[in-house]
């Protein structure tokens, strides 16, 4: 039989009981994805008195859903990115989310977090011809910019792409990979020690931010009060903040992971414009995942269903590789991903909520740039300023 349920979150169990009754805090974090955790764990190194609600269980938003992939940039291409936002802007954003993975590994080997992490780079592979000239003009824009890539063809690339019809690709140095479950739920482990009140099972279902000192926050069993409420919801951030409902749209994203099988990918794949991704963990298993641009309409919604043609088409991809015709899928899931309209996280102040700051629309990449946003959230509070909150201002979309 076949899970439907993430690989990741296999055996995990709940970490904390629902919110009953009224409460008191200086700071409430509604969200524990990998953002929500980060804010967290900054607030309680300052000793601030923090209740943080979950509306399911620690981790089983997209953090619990992903492929693991720690990769610096967005989810364009560089050449696509410096033609987007501007050279210097792209350069910023690219060299924050290499800060981002710096910082996780940093809280890794900090908190000793056992979470199958490793740094061997990341490859982007070409499918078209269209797309190889994209990544060679971004692998020579990455130079430029004083980041590390390393253009692989011929018999530079390795055989097990070749055989997949694969030609061209780059390697980029310094990316990384872990389990995002043992992750996140070691950081929320340590945030606990350290006087965090989580509650898990604790949909919030109500919000009152009029102004900060004047916060409440309810649940179907009981309520926060606050000074400040920090959102740290990605692709349900419209839902408690009506101003971010459009400027954040809820993206499906499937995924399957296999039974372990010899070493056949010696680090994570990112193939079609990022549309297909893979890798191969700790275990042996292939986590891959993609093909949302077969049906970008159907994959819309915070639904976390099944797509049975893009799935099959998945199954039907690890058969372009020898080593992996008949192998057994173990787990097929799906996620929810919070795009943003510019692509870029959103961080700070949410018009229309004077009481709440927010850290979303991470876009496919909240593993490259949600650890430092959620820290800026921490920084707001703590500090009055931040500058990630400022490299990503949500108050570039106001009007
Ligand atoms: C299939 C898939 C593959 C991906 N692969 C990668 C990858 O390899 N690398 C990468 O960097 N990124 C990847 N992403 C994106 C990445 O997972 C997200 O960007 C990241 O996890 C966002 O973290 P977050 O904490 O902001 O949101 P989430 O992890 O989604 O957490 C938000 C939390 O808020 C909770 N919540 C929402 N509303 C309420 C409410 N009213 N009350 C209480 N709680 C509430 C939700 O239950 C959820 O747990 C992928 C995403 C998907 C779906």
């Amino acid at each position: 039989m076949i899970a439907t349920q993430p690989y990741w979150l296999d055996g995990t169990a709940p970490m904390a009981a629902p919110l009953q009754g009224v409460v008191s805090a200086d700071v409430v974090v509604i969200g524990a994805g990998v953002c929500g955790a980060s804010a967290v764990w900054a607030l309680s190194r300052a000793g601030v008195k923090t209740a943080w609600l979950e509306g399911r269980g620690v981790c089983t938003g997209a953090s619990g859903r992903n492929a693991g992939f720690v990769l610096q940039g967005t989810a364009e291409r560089y050449s696509r990115a410096v033609a987007l936002t501007g050279r210097e802007r792209a350069r910023m954003v690219h060299q924050t989310s290499r800060e981002n993975h710096a910082a996780m590994e940093a809280v890794i080997h900090e908190l000793g977090i056992d979470c199958g992490y490793m740094k061997r780079g990341s490859l982007q592979l070409a499918c078209s011809e269209a797309e190889e000239a994209e990544l060679l003009e971004s692998a020579a824009l990455l130079c430029e910019d004083g980041f590390c890539s390393e253009i692989r063809q011929g018999s530079a690339l390795e055989p097990v792409y070749r055989e997949a019809g694969f030609r061209v690709g780059v390697h980029i140095a310094d990316d990384g990979e872990l389990d995002p479950a043992r992750f996140v739920r070691g950081v929320a482990r340590a945030a606990m020690d350290s006087g965090v009140a989580l509650y898990e099972d604790s949909p919030v279902v109500s919000l009152d931010a009029p102004a900060p000192g004047d916060v409440v926050v309810r649940t179907a069993h009981g309520e926060v009060r606050a000074q400040i409420v920090l959102l740290c919801t990605n692709a349900w951030a419209g839902e408690l903040a009506p101003w971010l409902a459009d400027k954040v749209d809820p993206v499906r994203g499937q995924m399957l992971a296999t039974a372990p099988v010899p070493p056949l990918f010696s680090c994570p794949v990112y193939a079609d414009h990022g549309f297909d991704y893979w890798r191969q963990d700790e275990h042996g298993r292939i986590v891959l995942g993609g093909w949302r641009n077969l049906d970008p309409d159907g994959e819309k919604g915070t639904a976390e269903v099944l797509h049975a043609g893009i799935q099959a088409r998945m199954g039907e991809f690890l058969e372009r590789f020898p080593a992996l015709r008949g192998v057994l899928v173990t787990h097929r899931w799906a996620g929810t991903m919070g795009f943003s309209r510019d692509g870029m996280p959103i961080v700070g102040a949410v018009p229309g909520l004077p009481g709440a700051l927010a850290a979303v629309g991470f876009t496919g990449h909240g593993f490259g740039f949600a650890w430092l946003c959620g820290a800026a959230l921490a920084e707001l509070v703590l500090e009055g300023t931040s500058p990630v909150a400022d490299r990503f201002r949500s108050r570039r979309f106001a009007s």
